[in-house]
């Protein structure tokens, strides 16, 4: 059995935030969920709540937050173009306003900080598949700048307060993650594709269909943010989190058809603004510094997705 922590999960509420907080309730933790609920929902951590262990805070991280805790997990920010378009000025406040307040509470307890970064430090990639040292080819003014550079200045700040504050930092850029609990309609591209082909509806793809992306079922993430909070304080990263499997959105269509026998058309639609052609992690350092490597294929974290969203529609 693990010593018990007292853990802080901004963003706790969202998609990768009632996840993390699940599993670290399940290893016996006390857990400390910090949400203003802009993107999340209560009914993420609906079953949750019965727990002693859990307690739940709104609140908005761009404002300072004074509480005793053992860990930090920054999740919160918003992850799908659409919430974070809806308000890039208040996105960039979450990013960076956020970061210091969260890297503040850190260094007053002295205490480990995870932030959730992105592969979208990386831009539209000129080296494929993408290492940590690549350092990225971002629009700074661009539809995405809100969040890429709002992402890019909390991991500049991260590794200031590192050098300046000796803060046991740890970075993990994650790329495009899926599993329950993703909102139906926050436009990212497996939700769309699941739901509109359980309706038989036309699938959307964008452009014409052969820019990639690597999927990551939910679990495998978790798992390695875990790791890398347990690594040794020398061991910061920013280290790639993401399964190197590659797919066109054709391909990623193709098998959701396949999967929900839907008899949904592709409907063709234009490609938005500064999309990113081709996005791979190379998780060498994942592997060789904590041990870890995504489990879930495509196809069976698609098939918990898919039954995940069915549900949801039935019940709507
Ligand atoms: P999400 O939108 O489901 O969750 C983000 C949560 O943060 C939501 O519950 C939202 O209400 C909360 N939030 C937003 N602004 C806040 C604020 N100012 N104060 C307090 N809470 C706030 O997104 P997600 O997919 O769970 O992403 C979680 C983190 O992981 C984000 O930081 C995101 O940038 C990062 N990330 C996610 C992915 C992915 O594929 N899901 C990929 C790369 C990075
Ligand atoms: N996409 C698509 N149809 C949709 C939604 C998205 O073809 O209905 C494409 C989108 O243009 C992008 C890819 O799918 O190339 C991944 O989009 P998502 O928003 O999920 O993630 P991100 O672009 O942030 O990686």
């Amino acid at each position: 059995m693990f010593p018990r922590k007292r853990v802080l999960v901004t963003g706790g509420s969202g998609f990768l935030g009632s996840h993390l907080c699940s599993r670290l309730l399940s290893e016996g933790h006390e857990v400390l969920c910090v949400d203003n609920f802009f993107s999340g929902s209560r009914s993420n951590v609906e079953e949750l709540m019965d727990n002693r262990r859990f307690e739940l805070i709104r609140h908005d991280v761009t404002f300072p937050l004074f509480v005793e805790v053992d860990e930090i997990y920054n999740l919160a920010c918003p992850a799908s173009p659409v919430h974070y378009q809806h308000d890039p000025v208040q996105t960039i406040k979450t990013c960076v306003h956020g970061a210091i307040n969260m890297l503040g509470l850190a260094k007053r307890l002295n205490i480990p900080i995870f932030q959730a970064s992105t592969s979208e430090v990386y831009g539209d990639p000129e080296v494929h598949p993408q290492t940590e040292d690549y350092r990225g080819c971002v629009n700074p003014i661009g539809l995405r700048s809100c969040y890429d550079e709002g992402k890019r200045c909390a991991e500049a700040l991260f590794f200031a307060y590192r050098r300046q504050h000796k803060l046991p930092v740890k970075v993990g850029r994650i790329f495009n993650t899926y599993g329950p609990h993703m909102l139906p309609n926050d436009g990212r591209v497996i939700s769309n594709f699941i739901i509109q082909a359980l309706q038989n509806v036309p699938i959307t793809i964008y452009g014409d269909g052969s820019q990639t992306r690597s999927f990551c079922y939910v679990d495998d993430l978790v798992e390695c943010m875990i790791r890398l909070m347990a690594s040794p304080a020398e061991f910061t990263g920013p280290v790639n989190m993401g399964n190197p499997g590659e797919f066109t959105m054709l391909e990623l269509a193709e098998t959701i058809l396949d999967l929900t026998g839907s008899k949904s058309r592709l409907s063709f639609e234009p490609l938005p603004e500064d999309d990113p052609r081709q996005r791979r992690p190379d998780i060498s350092l994942a592997r060789n510094a904590l041990g870890w490597e995504p489990k879930v294929t495509l196809r069976e974290g698609l098939e918990k997705t898919i039954a995940y969203f069915e549900t949801m529609l039935r019940e709507a």
